[in-house]
C-alpha cells in the first residue's frame, strides 16, 4: 500500500486523477489485513482500488467535483463502497470527473483538469476520467465509475482500458449521488476483462437500500473466463447506425476487424438496425436533465456543502449558494430539466422523450431476440484535445450517442481496448441483453 502511493503521487503529478488521497485510513486498513491474514481465495484481499468521487465515501471528503460539496463529509458509505471494503480491498482516494458526472471530458470538475494516461494534451473522457486515467496510468488496477450515458464506457474507451456498465438494477445506487435515477448504474474499470469480472461480483446484488436492485443470483463473472472460445456459435448483431456516418474511419475499422475474430472463432456477425438509435441523445438530455434538476434540489445551501455568505433572506441563502456552487454545465442542465418538466411543456419535451425511449428499448428488444449481443464503437472518435470541446456542449454531447441508448435501455455494456488511432486507444463496445454480463464478459475475454 506505501508503494501504491509512492507511485501514484509520482504519476499523480501529471496524471491528476486524484481529488483526494485517503494514505492515512488506506494504511491502517492494510496493515488490520496483514493481520487477519489474507485469504487465498478472495482475489480481492488487498487490492488498492480508487472510487469516483460521487459515491460517498464515511468521513472521507466527497465532492462530485463540485464546489457545492467542497467540504462535505458523509457520514456513511455507498453500498458499491462497502462491499469492496468487505473483500478487504484498500480504498486509496477519490476520482476526478466532471461536476455530478455531467460531461464527458472531466474538464467540468470545479477542481482539476485530469489528462489522459497515453497523452497529456488529451482529454481522459468523462465523466469518470479520474477512474479510467488512475488504472491506465498504471495507479491501481480497480476503480470504480459510474455511467448514466456513457461516462464508465466512454473514458475506458479513451483510456485503453475494460469498463463494465452492468444492467440497470444489478449494483445499488445507495450512497451515488443521483444525477439520473431511471439511468446511473455503478461499475468497475479494470485492466483485463477477467479483473472487471471478479470486480463486478464483488459489488453486484440485491441491497434493502435501493429497491430497483434485482433479486437475482449473481454469477461468479470471473468463473468460465479461462479460454477464448466461448462465443462458438453465438449470434452478434452489428447495427448499421452505429458504424455510420460520423464515425471516424479507424474505428470503424477497429469494430470491423473485431467482427472478423468472432467469425473466426466460429461466431456469426450480422448487420442489424437500431432505427430510433439517432434520437437517443436528444430524449436523453430531456430525461437526465429533468430527473437532474430534481436530485440537485437538495443542493440548497443548507442541508450540505457549501452556503454563501452576504445573505439577506431564506430566498437569498438559496439563489446565492446555487449561483455560486454550480458550475456552468450543471446550471445549463437544470434549467434544461426545469423547463422540460414545466407544466406548459411537459406534454411537448418530457411525455414525448419518454416515448421515445420506449422506442429504443424495443429496437434492442428486437435485434436482441435472435443475438446474443450487440457488437460497435464505444465513440465515434478516439480521445480529443483537452480545450478542443469544452465550449461547445452540442458537439460534446453527441460523443455519446453510441453509449446512450444502453442507459436508455437499461441494458449491460462494456468497453473493451481494441486498438489505436493515432497512438490513441480506440474501444470496443458490446451490449448484452438484461442481466447478461456473463456473455460481455466471455466475448470481452477473447481480446484479453
Ligand atoms: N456525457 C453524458 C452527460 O454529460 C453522460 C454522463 C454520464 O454518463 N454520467 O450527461
Amino acid at each position: 500500500t506505501k508503494q501504491t502511493f509512492a507511485n501514484m503521487k509520482q504519476t499523480d503529478q501529471t496524471t491528476q486523477a486524484f481529488l483526494n488521497l485517503n494514505e492515512d485510513e488506506a494504511v491502517r486498513t492494510a496493515q488490520e489485513i496483514d493481520k487477519a491474514g489474507i485469504d487465498p481465495e478472495n482475489l480481492l484481499s488487498g487490492i488498492p482500488v480508487a472510487i469516483k468521487d460521487n459515491l460517498v465515501t464515511k468521513g472521507l471528503t466527497t465532492t462530485a467535483a463540485s464546489k457545492m460539496l467542497e467540504n462535505f463529509k458523509p457520514i456513511y458509505s455507498a453500498t458499491a463502497v462497502e462491499k469492496l471494503a468487505a473483500k478487504q480491498t484498500i480504498n486509496v482516494g477519490k476520482t476526478n470527473m466532471d461536476e455530478f458526472a455531467m460531461g464527458g471530458s472531466t474538464e467540468n470538475s470545479a477542481f482539476k483538469v485530469t489528462t489522459n494516461a497515453w497523452d497529456k494534451t488529451k482529454v481522459p473522457g468523462g465523466s469518470s476520467g479520474g477512474s479510467a486515467a488512475a488504472v491506465a496510468s498504471g495507479q491501481v488496477p480497480l476503480a470504480l465509475g459510474s455511467d448514466t450515458g456513457g461516462s464508465i464506457r466512454q473514458p475506458a474507451s479513451f483510456n485503453g482500458v475494460v469498463g463494465m456498465k452492468p444492467t440497470y438494477g444489478r449494483v445499488s445506487r445507495w450512497g451515488l449521488i443521483a444525477f439520473g435515477s431511471s439511468l446511473d448504474e455503478i461499475g468497475p474499470i479494470t485492466r483485463s476483462v477477467k479483473d472487471n469480472a471478479v470486480a463486478l461480483s464483488a459489488i453486484a446484488g440485491h441491497d434493502d437500500h435501493d429497491l430497483t436492485t434485482s433479486t437475482k443470483e449473481v454469477p461468479d463473472f470471473a468463473a468460465e473466463l479461462n479460454e477464448k472460445t466461448t462465443v462458438k456459435g453465438m449470434k452478434i448483431g452489428l447495427p448499421k447506425e452505429f458504424i455510420g456516418e460520423g464515425v471516424d474511419e479507424d474505428v470503424k475499422n477497429a469494430v470491423l476487424a473485431a467482427a472478423d475474430k468472432y467469425r473466426e472463432l466460429g461466431a456469426t456477425v450480422d448487420e442489424v438496425s437500431l432505427p430510433h438509435n439517432k434520437y437517443g441523445v436528444a430524449a436523453y438530455y430531456i430525461i437526465a436533465s429533468s430527473e437532474a434538476s430534481s436530485n440537485l434540489q437538495r443542493f440548497d445551501g443548507i442541508r450540505y456543502g457549501y452556503r454563501a455568505d452576504d445573505v439577506k433572506n431564506l430566498e437569498d441563502v438559496y439563489v446565492k449558494s446555487r449561483s455560486e456552487g454550480f458550475g456552468d454545465e450543471v446550471k445549463r442542465r437544470i434549467m434544461l430539466g426545469t423547463y422540460s418538466l414545466s407544466a406548459g411543456f411537459y406534454d411537448a419535451y418530457f411525455k414525448k422523450a419518454a416515448k421515445v425511449r420506449t422506442l429504443i428499448i424495443r429496437d434492442f428488444q428486437k435485434v436482441m431476440e435472435d443475438h446474443d449481443f450487440i457488437m460497435g464503437p464505444v465513440a465515434p472518435t478516439v480521445a480529443f484535445s483537452i480545450g478542443a470541446e469544452i465550449s461547445d456542449p452540442m458537439t460534446m454531447y453527441m460523443n455519446d450517442i453510441l453509449t446512450i441508448p444502453v442507459n436508455l435501455a437499461g441494458l449491460p455494456g462494456m468497453s473493451i481496448p481494441a486498438g489505436f488511432s493515432n497512438g490513441m486507444p480506440i474501444g470496443l463496445q458490446l451490449i448484452g441483453k438484461p442481466f447478461d454480463e456473463e456473455t460481455l464478459y466471455k466475448a470481452g475475454y477473447v481480446f484479453e
